[in-house]
């Protein structure tokens, strides 16, 4: 059982990058940086980057992005594993000099019938130590011509355990983990390998990831100790599952996560959502980052495999927009209007968004409330013109125009006085006045409050729209 007590917290987040920053990988990261911060400590990004037939420089940067949007500052790199090949090498000549590791000259076939063979004896399938050094044990003649893969001396006997941060303690019986290949034929090294050694120079603490690797870690861990270095302590996070209880999959919509960028989801909101993915404080659904960072110690984090949910992600979403200031939520959504070919400066668009904020789940939603005072005015089509503009609205759409010319101050207060005083007059109830006044003035049958839209869209062009 490893007892690490460091003073020092140091924490890592390690993507391959493949693709794209997950949902999955963005909340591993953000449970490492919440953890470092907490305890005053450093978050380490590195890029695991070996595999090179996958990693790419787009998906590299994807990750960086994706990081960068959340808010989520590494303190140290990013480093990438590609330019620390070096190092591994040493580190694996040190390990065949102290004889923690060994050449093996078997070929993949040869390692391929030694496992048929275990499995025939109803074994579990694995190397059969024919190269590893034994004292007083004659090795075979060394093939000529062939190149050895360098494989870890495991050890034989007893337990490998952990107290991982999430699941309890952990143990694994050495006699279940294979001598590990560490470098391949052509010296290259093998991810848990690198992972080890990373994990070392790093200085690394505590590593949170994905409990996909519970199997990796009594492997590293044995590793670690066979050079001398105390193991961090692990805490293997569930998975994240689709609101079916699959595992989270493209079929369950977004999985990227700029994609929610591109949605209309704020930073700060999906920070809140992804940090109640196995993990809570209380009741507690909605709080701020310093908040998450004051409360996120390796308590409260889940045993069990938590679901992904959109519907309260867009309520974590609306209640993050409803309480954005109106100017940043204009500056946020601004080239959204742009995108759908509106113009944001034809309006204060503050004022806009305080109109629409309230009702808003998405930025995306706010950009299309905002295209009736962005988009060029396009007149109501003539049939729903002809249904609602009759005379008697010709005459009020007249006295309206007549008294709101005259007001002192272009208010919805002042708006609504005048539109109340009207409906009294005329004896007429609001959808009377309040349709053919937006059909006039906005083209459209519903708006938002029509005072309120009167207002932003100012009394000249009010006016000029119900004198044409
Ligand atoms: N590179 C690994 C992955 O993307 C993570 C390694 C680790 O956290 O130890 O799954």
């Amino acid at each position: 059982m490893i007892t690490n007590t460091p003073n020092a917290v140091r924490t890592r987040f390690a993507p391959s990058p493949t693709g794209f920053l997950h949902l999955g990988g963005a909340r591993t990261a953000l449970f490492s940086w919440a953890f470092a911060r907490h305890h005053g400590g450093t978050f380490v990004l590195r890029i695991e980057d070996t595999d090179l037939e996958r990693s790419t420089p787009e998906a590299v940067q994807a990750i960086l992005d994706g990081m960068e949007w959340l808010g989520l500052t590494p303190d140290e790199g990013p480093f990438y594993q590609m330019q620390r090949m070096n190092r591994y090498r040493e580190v694996i000549q040190r390990m065949l000099e102290e004889g923690t590791a060994y050449h093996c000259y078997c070929t993949p076939e040869e390692v391929e019938a030694m496992r048929e063979k275990a499995r025939a004896q109803g074994l579990k399938p694995r190397y059969d130590g024919t190269w590893r050094p034994e004292p007083g044990k004659s090795l075979p003649a060394i093939p000529e011509g062939r190149k050895p893969v360098v494989r870890f001396r495991n050890p034989q006997d007893g337990v490998t355990g952990w107290n991982d941060m999430v699941k309890g303690p952990i143990h694994f019986d050495n006699t279940e983990l294979d001598d590990l290949i560490i470098a391949r034929p052509d010296g290259t090294p093998t991810y848990n390998f690198c992972v080890v050694v990373d994990d070392w120079d790093m200085r690394i603490t505590h590593v949170i990831r994905g409990d996909d690797h519970v199997n990796n870690t009594p492997r590293q861990i044995n590793i670690l100790r066979a050079l001398g270095a105390e193991p961090p302590i692990y805490g293997h996070v569930p998975m994240i599952l689709g609101p079916d209880g699959e595992k989270l999959s493209k079929r369950h919509g977004a999985v990227s996560v700029m994609e929610y960028d591109k949605d209309g989801y704020l930073p700060d909101a999906m920070v809140n959502y992804l940090a109640r993915l196995g993990w809570s404080h209380g009741n507690d659904e909605l709080f701020s980052r310093e908040q998450l960072v004051e409360w996120f110690d390796s308590g409260n984090l889940s045993k069990s495999a938590s679901q992904w949910d959109p519907k309260k992600l867009n309520w974590v979403n609306a209640h993050y927009i409803k309480h954005s200031s109106d100017a940043d939520l204009a500056a946020r959504v601004a080239p959204r209007i742009q995108a759908l070919g509106g113009d944001p400066e034809a309006v204060d668009l503050p004022s806009v968004m305080a109109l629409l904020k309230d009702r808003a789940e998405t930025l995306n939603e706010l950009a299309d409330g905002a295209m009736l005072f962005c988009a060029p005015f396009a007149a109501a089509e003539s049939e729903l013109m002809d249904q609602h503009v009759d005379d008697a609205a010709r005459a009020l759409l007249a006295d309206f125009a007549e008294q709101a010319r005259g007001l002192a101050e272009w208010t919805p207060e002042a708006l609504d006085a005048v539109i109340k005083s009207l409906l009294t007059q005329h004896g007429v109830k609001m959808p009377k006045l309040g349709i053919p006044l937006r059909l006039v003035v906005t083209g459209r049958k519903q708006t938002p409050s029509i005072t309120h839209v009167l207002a932003i869209l100012g009394r000249d062009l009010v006016l000029e729209r119900l004198a044409a």
